[in-house]
């Protein structure tokens, strides 16, 4: 069974339509039941029937992750009993955040999802090998499971790591379907060939990647996507999600930006000062996902820094699309006048072939300037990396020797369910 919303190919009328009702229920919901949100609107003497449309959604003041930090509580809408699930952000940048999900929440998170595999062509005929982390408070894990068993498609989860339990499973299951952090997809594709397994013939067909880009800003393919490509022989599928938005925008076989699933979210893509972007121009994503019963939100400013794409696609859905996430919004590094974001450099030491582990340190000098040194393992060859980074990244970056373990234990010396390989010393 197909789960494809026939909506998604009608007119943007119908878009809007549909959108308003579901807004139209979120604010009141909000309106009724938010104690943050009533002090919100009450104090920027904003009446909720003032916000009966959706264009009404920029009255509203944006909320940031230290509003959810700091007032947790006050957005919940619902009592302990009616809670079903916690979850927590990965807490890359700082503490974890919890989420609160009621039973009403968890079902929106499998059609979401549901959605989500679909458009990528999933089908009860398929066999699902997801390598992601299941537990560990993780959401994404979770939804990929629920949406995939909705669907009526099989599911071995797996879980992260363990490249030898993660062959057992492709041998006994025959799996059809991977869902993988792109490089550990990499990692993998290797690790058979060296156990004289040709990836290609092992029976995937699909590659779903989840945590990091595998398309350059103008949408193409980079050097991350081309390998595992190579190595597997068949199409990636980008998604894009977090845990607070608990939406996901995932692409379809023609690879142009992740969907936007209109029913379930309104996106805005805004600048510096707050203000909508031209589409297609880089901006931080603000999410307001629809339908959330336990925690819902307004206008969330996620941080991410990406481009929404508004052309029809060439699938036949007219739902915008957006494009792979270009960095985090706070991480904006100036070096010698050149503006660059980590995740730039991490592309950059894909381009370079370099898969050994590094660390990328940000401090502040004395004299108020942004300043970085990229640590690589000790035995790289310092002289021609720097070579490849300075001219992908338009500035020479500073680039040191270390051994393995020096680096594995910064990357791992934080509270976040993954390495953190960017770390920020900055002041302010
Ligand atoms: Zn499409």
């Amino acid at each position: 069974m197909s789960e494809n919303n026939p909506q998604d190919f009608e007119s943007k009328d119908v878009i809007h339509q549909l959108q308003q009702v579901e807004w139209q229920k979120h604010i009141k919901y909000i309106a009724d039941n938010s104690s943050f949100y009533q002090e919100l609107l009450a104090q920027n003497k904003i009446d909720s029937k003032s916000l009966w449309v959706m264009e009404s959604l920029p009255k509203i003041p944006f909320t940031t992750k230290a509003d959810l930090e700091a007032k947790n509580e006050q957005f919940r809408c619902v009592d302990q009993k009616q809670i079903v699930e916690y979850v927590t952000t990965s807490g890359t940048l700082g503490e974890p955040i919890t989420l609160a999900l009621t039973k009403q929440d968890l079902e929106r998170l499998a059609h979401n999802e549901a959605q989500s595999l679909s458009l990528c062509g999933i089908t009860e005929d398929d066999t699902i090998l997801i390598t992601t982390t299941l537990d560990k408070r993780f959401m994404a894990g979770m939804a990929y499971y629920m949406g995939a068993t909705k669907i009526g498609a099989a599911v071995i989860r797996s879980g992260i790591g363990d490249l030898h339990f993660q062959l057992d499973n492709i041998k006994r299951y025959q799996p059809t379907t991977l869902i993988a952090v792109p490089s550990f997809a990499l990692k993998l594709g290797q690790f058979l060939q060296d156990q004289g397994i040709d990836p290609s013939q092992t029976g995937i067909k699909k590659i779903i990647c989840i945590g990091e880009a595998i398309r350059s800003s103008g949408l193409e393919a980079n050097t991350l996507h081309q390998k595992i490509q190579t190595t597997w022989q068949c199409p990636l599928f980008s998604t894009y999600a977090s845990t607070e938005m608990a939406t996901a925008f995932t692409e379809c076989k023609y690879g142009q930006g992740g969907h936007l699933l209109p029913e379930l979210m309104i996106l805005e893509i805004v600048d510096e000062h707050g203000e909508k972007v031209a589409d297609g121009e880089l901006g931080e994503v603000v999410a307001t996902p629809l339908g959330v019963e336990g925690m819902p939100l307004l206008r969330y400013k996620t941080g991410d820094m990406a481009r929404l794409h508004t052309a029809p696609c060439a699938c036949g859905r007219i739902t915008p699309r957006l494009g792979p996430i270009e960095g985090r919004k706070g991480q904006l590094i100036k070096l010698k006048g050149t503006s660059i974001y980590p995740q730039q450099i991490e592309s950059a030491l894909h381009d370079a072939n370099y898969q050994n582990p590094y660390v990328i340190e940000a401090t502040t000098l004395s004299i108020g300037t942004d300043h970085l040194v990229i640590s690589v393992t000790d035995d790289t060859n310092l002289e021609a990396l720097s070579q490849i980074l300075t001219e992908k990244l338009r500035v020479k970056p500073e680039l040191y020797g270390a051994d393995v373990s020096t680096i594995l234990a910064k990357i791992r010396a934080h509270n976040s369910r993954k390495p953190v390989r960017f770390i920020d010393l900055r002041q302010g």
